[in-house]
């Protein structure tokens, strides 16, 4: 357990460890670990002296306003570093040296952690997938028949993710008028969506790259994937549900994607490990995986302070490492600062889906105190997740929150 006061037992103890990049009043961006409610300034305690004598150069890489350099590092320089983190911040002989380079974190202003390249989003959810067939196709199959075969995924867009405590301007968007069908002649409108919507999701970022021409096994999935972080991938269902056919998401997602501003090493879920809920039928043998390939991640939605929803991401059908080796399988290359997400994350229940679109079926059913359906302007929703730790408590994920402002006019 860690010397820093406060931050033995509880969910950022030395079992964590998440990095992010903070600035103090006008000072330059660069990597902080987060231990209690304090942020180690890193390049600082790594310049002390005393770091990993012929290891990888932290100072310089956590020196940086971005993740990205020390990610690039590649795994073995991740776990040099993590091991060097739980020595300083856990053995006492260290405090009189590196507790003057904690600040609280109150007094940080926290960034985007790193720069994201390509950003995919996924739809690896069965519930979610079944949910949205029944809601959309009511007389169809809900599954569509690739879906137990691969999963299923679109490439989304990198610049508009933005960091928690980012406000999230209602988009304006062709749409459908109310009541009207996309059978019969259509007229679409233009303007703000009227089904703005959230879905909690847990996303991988890639730290070490990979050249074009070549796959990644999913046995390969921790060498290059850093860590986690939960990421809300607000949606506007009527402008989604004009747009989509046939090449699938594109305004309706792109107007923002929150992300934390804390990533979780994937070091740090090595106790949330978990067996899939199992595939029928066995997927292709590059999609196959040795267990336990899942992961115990529990998340809460809240909506203006009260929590909707608490959607299990142990339930989820496809695991990170099939998802990797899925978007790799055609020789697509891997670049540090790659963003995947797992797709909504929906449980069995009702107060277990991980989107409004679900929670309401389809905007028929209000939800929660406020009776909602869709978000309203003023709106703030926080999505919070936890997951077993190595010290036998629960380690916190970074959380991400975002208000919804009112559409522009024009
Ligand atoms: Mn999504």
């Amino acid at each position: 357990m860690s010397w820093v006061e406060d931050a033995a037992g509880s969910a950022y103890d030395l079992d964590n460890l998440p990095y992010g990049v903070f600035s103090i009043d006008d000072s330059a961006r660069r990597v902080g670990v987060r231990i209690g409610d304090f942020v180690l300034d890193a390049s600082a305690a790594a310049a002390l002296g005393g770091d990993p004598g012929n290891g990888p150069d932290l100072a310089t890489a956590w020196g940086r306003p971005t993740l990205n350099d020390f990610m690039a590092l590649g795994h073995d320089a991740w776990q040099v570093a993590r091991a060097w983190l739980v020595e300083v911040l856990g053995a006492e002989v260290h405090r009189d040296r590196v507790e003057p380079l904690l600040v609280p974190l109150s007094e940080v202003t926290l960034h985007q952690p790193f720069e994201v390249a390509d950003y995919v989003d996924f739809y690896c959810c069965l519930q979610h997938a079944t949910n949205v067939g029944r809601i959309f196709r009511p007389d169809g199959e809900a599954l569509l028949p690739n879906w137990r075969h691969l999963p299923v995924g679109y490439h989304g867009r990198a610049g508009t993710v933005v960091v928690s405590g980012t406000d999230v301007r209602r988009p304006r968007g062709q749409r459908l008028p109310a009541g009207s069908s996309a059978q019969v002649r259509p007229s679409p409108e233009l303007g703000p969506t009227r089904r703005l919507d959230i879905e909690a999701e847990l996303a991988f970022v890639v730290g070490a790259p990979t050249p074009l021409g070549t796959q990644v096994p999913t046995s390969a999935f921790a060498e290059h994937v850093f860590g986690v972080t939960p990421l809300n991938d607000w949606s506007a269902r009527d402008i989604q549900a004009w747009e989509y056919v046939p090449l699938g998401p594109f305004l309706g997602k792109s107007f923002a994607t929150s992300i934390s501003a804390w990533v979780t090493p994937l070091e740090a879920l090595e106790h949330a490990r978990v067996a899939l809920p199992g595939q029928d039928p066995p997927p292709l043998p590059h999609l196959q995986v040795e267990e336990p390939a899942g992961f115990d991640v529990d998340f809460e939605v809240e909506l203006n302070g009260e929590v909707v929803s608490r959607p299990p991401y142990a339930a989820m059908y496809w695991s990170p490492a099939q998802m990797l080796a899925h978007l790799t399988s055609n020789g697509a290359s891997l670049r540090t600062g790659d963003l995947y997400a797992s797709g909504t994350i929906s449980g069995d229940d009702r107060d277990q889906r991980g989107s409004f679109l679900e929670l309401s079926w389809g905007g028929r059913d209000p939800f929660g105190s406020s009776d909602r359906t869709f978000l309203e302007d003023g709106d703030t929703v926080t999505l919070r997740a936890t997951a077993p730790g190595a010290l036998g408590g629960r380690i916190a994920l970074g959380d991400v929150t975002g208000t919804v402002l009112p559409s522009c006019s024009t």
